[in-house]
């Protein structure tokens, strides 16, 4: 801690604060993540998972991990500072203009390629999102915050308290099936919605309404200046079921994407790249992309890990007892993960950052004729290997967690 002078708080949350400092000797500027650790130890470890993802982390699009070490009761995780922000207050920023579809692509690409990093070390990011990605001062997008992330091989005991952040939240959480690599490909499609069109993309003044969107894909069209790729693109993150949505690797060698890919891979190999990213690791993505593209109807050029043969069953709970419990609960101290902001602390209305006014609890339902339905997320499975992979080891489900912490608060 001697090494660093403090120079102002950033960001501050449940977990403790993230801190601008400058290192003494180097004179370069860090954010450093200041961590309260839990008293018990296996809550302490968990906290600790953040610093040892953000570590095995080793990407142009991921925030750079420099050390991490524990003082007084708290953890702190030093990493690269991005001078220009987060994504989300970029999108804020624009005041409704929007950006060149050639900003959006460029951006997406480079969150694609730090998704397919952190799958192929099978880790799941599972809190992706606009304020989640960050710009540094050359505007290049760093993927951070690894605060929900998680390990395959790790014990999942807590990951079923999880939730996320509603708004990026996929259909198949809502309806209690375990988290896998493609739920972070929805939340991705939620931030290339949101760079898009500078809104949200499932929008409601009620929880219910929420859910409900999320779990039907109902959303509003792209302005009409985008192109057919980019509404394509979404349509399939927001494939209701995750087999059917495209992984990193697939979205990444799409023939539309291909030119971007492979000069944003070429640059970043000639500067901060060739240093720190492992040459096998690059041979392996530039692999990736010169092969050709496989069609998504035959499952895609997906990561296929085959180390289950048979995929778990899941005890299957409709959104509707979801509702059931979630109708008594105290959200915000319920789900620590939970970015829930309302209008009036006692009105049932959801208002994300990029929220539009909502009129009432169900305003947004009534204009349906703004709404696109996918009709693609009809069609019934085409391919059964086409999921990746998942959380494993969860000896409770969700929804009985989610009951528990309800319940010992009422
Ligand atoms: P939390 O777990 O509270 O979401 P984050 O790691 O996302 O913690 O950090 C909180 C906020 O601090 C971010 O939303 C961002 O505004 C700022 N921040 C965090 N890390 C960085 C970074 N490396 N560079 C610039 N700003 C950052
Ligand atoms: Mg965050």
């Amino acid at each position: 801690m001697e090494h660093y002078k403090i120079l102002n708080v950033i960001g501050e949350g449940s977990f403790g604060r993230a801190i601008l400092v400058c290192h003494q000797n180097t004179n370069h500027n860090y954010v450093m993540k200041e961590v309260r650790l839990p008293k018990s130890s296996g809550a302490s470890q968990d906290s600790r998972q953040e610093a040892i993802l953000l570590a095995k982390m080793k990407h142009p699009n991921i925030v750079k991990f420099k050390e991490s070490f524990e003082e007084n009761g708290h953890l702190f995780i030093v990493m690269e500072y991005c001078e220009e922000g987060d994504l989300l207050a970029t999108i804020k920023h624009q005041r409704g203009k929007l950006f060149s579809e050639q900003t959006i692509v460029q951006w997406f690409v480079q969150m694609c390629l730090a998704v397919q990093h952190i799958h192929e070390k099978r880790v799941l990011h599972r809190d992706i999102k606009s304020k989640n990605i960050f710009l540094t001062q050359s505007r290049t997008i760093k993927l951070g915050d690894f605060g929900s992330a998680r390990i395959l091989s790790s014990p999942m005991a807590h990951a079923c308290t999880y939730v996320g952040t509603p708004y990026y939240v996929p259909p198949e959480i809502w309806e209690n099936i375990p988290y896998n690599n493609k739920s972070d490909i929805w939340s991705l499609g939620c931030v290339l919605y949101e760079i898009c069109t500078l809104k949200h993309p499932f929008q409601a003044g009620s929880w219910k309404n929420l859910i409900l969107k999320i779990c039907h894909g109902s959303y509003s069209p792209l302005p009409s200046q985008y192109s057919y790729e980019l509404r394509s693109l979404i349509r399939q993150m927001f494939r209701k079921d995750p087999r059917q949505r495209p992984s990193a690797n697939t979205i990444l060698t799409r023939r539309g994407l291909l030119k971007v890919v492979k000069s944003i891979v070429v640059t970043q190999t000639d500067d901060e790249l060739s240093e720190n990213f492992p040459q096998d690791e690059l041979a392996s993505v530039l692999q990736h992309i010169n092969e050709p593209p496989a069609p998504l109807e035959d499952g895609g050029n997906v990561i296929n890990y085959k180390l289950k043969e048979q995929r778990k069953k899941w005890k299957k709970e409709t959104p509707e007892s979801l509702l059931n419990i979630l109708n008594n609960a105290d959200l915000t101290t319920a789900f620590k993960t939970y970015t829930i902001y309302r209008s009036k602390p006692s009105e049932e209305c959801l208002k994300g950052p990029l929220s539009t006014d909502v009129r009432g609890p169900d305003a947004t339902d009534s204009r349906e004729e703004e709404i696109s339905m996918d009709p693609e997320r009809l069609q019934s499975r085409s391919d059964d290997e086409d999921t990746d992979f998942e959380e494993e080891d969860m000896d409770t489900d969700w929804l009985s967690e989610l009951k528990r912490v309800t319940e010992a608060q009422s």
